[in-house]
């Protein structure tokens, strides 16, 4: 067990390190500071969302170019951390910022010299001494800055006791970790607060390390093996929490000139963890087969209605901003209708955005567009309903599709993705998305994405169950660390033997088919006010729909009398039983032939005897 000298314990550092989205505080600092104020009243809680000081150094296009993509992110401060790698490292930074024309000159060389100019400024015109304790949070992208940071700190404050915790670390992750980087003292799994707490209440009263192995949430190398698995240690009740601060933040932002300075996104959070992974437990796997993003939570938790909307009331007031990013995996069932109306009554015009399931109800996604939700990212994710049961999303094709129509409909930006190569999936999967994607076309492009393999996903637990033969490290990581931390430590990002090669063949042709869907969705809709691709306009008794056609004139269809009634009441999805018992007077004969003509002209989808109209009302 190490020697302790009892120190003065009056202020502690929290850090965020790049590279998260330069536009928006930390909410993990936030959070952490405004709890610890409460807990601790004569603590002195200094956060340093330092990438905010790189993003205005190297210019804001650059670092958020460098930001969107894990692996050019880790390349820059691994080669600080690793000099003697740095060529292969380039290299790497190289492949990965083909395609990205921002990137194209950069001189990777130059980009590690400014970088690592303004983060030693940084390190060395600080006192560290003046801390009890340094905290990181360390998120995706995070890993190599954090440590890079905890190097040069350690070497010149040795006595600085170094916390670590973030979405990074899960139990397996950490354990060598802290053999491999013997400057960091303890890894917090699990939220921060109450471990974080009760290590500071330690090393304020006691010099004693012996006890430390007691407190529940925190490891250290000499406990990781008695610790493991770790138990959780977390908030029961998140109305208990206060707003996060984000007053360090704004004072970095205050010192830029009037050129860089701009008005930050205000992330915020209604709940941790996932009701949806809750529910969809089944045959040992719970929640969506490739995620791996509540492995910090044990179980579900969400604040009130009430006390969110005070929440970003006090937020945007405070902070003079009206963008606020709920940073939630996805905004809760049952309350979010509330939520988003009473937020509607503050009157604010706000700019929200959220993560939302896509069994979200139209009444909710209207509650949304009128608190000026104005992006959301749904969990799609697929179009082939045999795919999404593979990814235990719970969720079918035809609710996709509805979805996507809606938000088309309420002017609401859906960013969505389609993961490609997902392991296991075949040429039906394949040919069912080809087809439906062609019902997509007259909504907002998604962007494919290629499955990766995420430590603790269900995939990453059952590999067999999806054809993987061998799961391992990811190699890139290879190239950022030296082969004995390659091979010692266990990555968030993994890799696997498998079909690979075979599903990059079998994408292909989806692939093709959204980027001309996104090209012509751009192509429509260049040089006009933005309007709709497949709309209808309502007189009462016939409706007239217009389909808008690249490089053709829009083809118009007018459906009379009881047409225009059944492809109204099909504005959300419904069974072939559900039409005809609203419709008595139809016989199945008549219907059917009606609808398939709808589906053939792609004005209606169809999946499993149930139907949904694609096109929306022209406001
Ligand atoms: S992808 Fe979203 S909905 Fe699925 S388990 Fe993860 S957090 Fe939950």
């Amino acid at each position: 067990m190490k020697e302790k000298q009892i120190r003065t314990f009056k202020s502690v550092v929290l850090l965020s390190t790049p590279w998260p989205l330069f536009s928006r505080p930390s909410i993990q600092l936030g959070t952490l500071k405004s709890y610890l104020k409460s807990q601790f009243s004569s603590l002195e809680v200094v956060t340093h969302h330092f990438y905010l000081k790189v993003a205005e150094s190297i210019g804001y296009k650059l670092y958020h170019a460098i930001s969107e993509r894990t692996w050019l992110a880790e390349t820059v401060y691994a080669a600080l951390l690793y000099p003697e790698r740095s060529a292969s490292i380039e290299k790497l930074f190289i492949k990965e910022a083909k395609g990205k024309p921002r990137l194209r000159e950069v001189d990777f060389k130059d980009l590690t010299k400014r970088v690592a100019k303004v983060t030693d400024e940084f390190i060395n015109n600080m006192n560290w001494s003046v801390f009890g304790l340094a905290g990181f949070s360390i998120c995706l992208c995070q890993l190599t800055s954090a440590l890079y940071f905890i190097r040069r700190i350690k070497r010149k404050f040795p006595d600085l006791p170094i916390v670590i915790g973030g979405s990074m670390f899960t139990g397996v992750s950490a354990k060598n970790l802290l053999k491999m980087f013997p400057e960091i003292d303890f890894v917090i799994i699990g939220e921060g607060e109450l471990p974080l707490s009760r290590l500071i209440s330690y090393l304020k009263d006691s010099s004693n390390l012996e006890d430390i192995s007691h407190i529940p949430g925190i490891v250290t190398p000499e406990t990781f093996n008695l610790e493991y698995p770790v138990v959780f240690s977390q908030i029961e009740d998140l109305n208990s929490l206060l707003p996060p601060d984000y007053d360090d933040y704004f004072d970095i932002l205050k010192t830029f000139n009037e050129e860089k300075t701009f008005f930050p996104t205000l992330p915020a959070e209604i709940s941790r963890g996932c009701w949806w992974q809750r529910s969809a437990v089944s045959d040992n796997k719970s929640g969506c087969a490739f995620c791996n993003l509540n492995l910090q939570w044990k179980g579900y938790r969400s604040k009130n209605p009430d006390q969110v909307v005070a929440e970003l009331d006090h937020l945007t007031s405070k902070y003079r901003s009206l963008s606020v990013a709920f940073m939630d995996n996805l905004v809760p069932e049952k309350t979010s209708g509330e939520i988003f109306d009473k937020l509607s009554k503050l009157e604010k015009d706000f700019r929200l955005f959220c993560e939302i399931r896509a069994t979200t109800k139209r009444r909710v996604l209207e509650s949304m567009e009128r608190a000026e939700v104005q992006e959301v990212q749904v969990g799609i994710e697929a179009l082939s309903t045999r795919l999404l049961k593979k990814l235990n999303k719970g969720t079918t094709a035809i609710q996709n599709l509805e979805i996507m129509k809606n938000c088309e409909e309420l002017g609401i930006v859906n960013t969505s993705n389609l993961i490609l190569h997902f392991p296991g999936s075949d040429s039906d999967d394949v040919k069912e998305t080809v087809q439906n994607l062609e019902f997509a076309v007259s909504f907002r492009p998604m962007r494919f994405v290629h499955f990766w393999l995420g430590l603790g996903s269900p995939v990453w637990q059952n590999p067999k169950d999806f054809g993987i033969k061998a799961v391992f490290n990811h190699p890139n990581y290879a190239t950022l660390f030296p082969p004995e931390i390659y091979r010692q430590m266990v990555f968030m990002i993994q890799a696997y033997r498998g079909d690979l090669g075979y599903q990059r063949k079998l994408w292909q042709p989806v692939k093709r088919k959204v980027k001309e869907w996104k090209k012509a969705y751009d192509e429509i809709h260049s040089g006009h006010v933005h309007s709709l691709i497949l709309s209808y306009r309502d007189g009462k008794d016939f409706l007239i729909i217009r389909q808008k056609r690249l490089s053709a004139d829009p083809l118009t269809h007018r459906l009379e009398g009881m047409s225009r009634e059944i492809y109204l009441f099909c504005r959300q999805h419904r069974s072939l039983k559900r039409i005809l018992q609203q419709f008595p007077k139809l016989t199945e004969d008549r219907l059917i032939p009606f609808l398939k003509m709808m589906v053939d002209k792609k004005l209606m989808f169809e999946e499993n005897r149930k139907y949904l109209s694609l096109a929306v009302p022209i406001k």
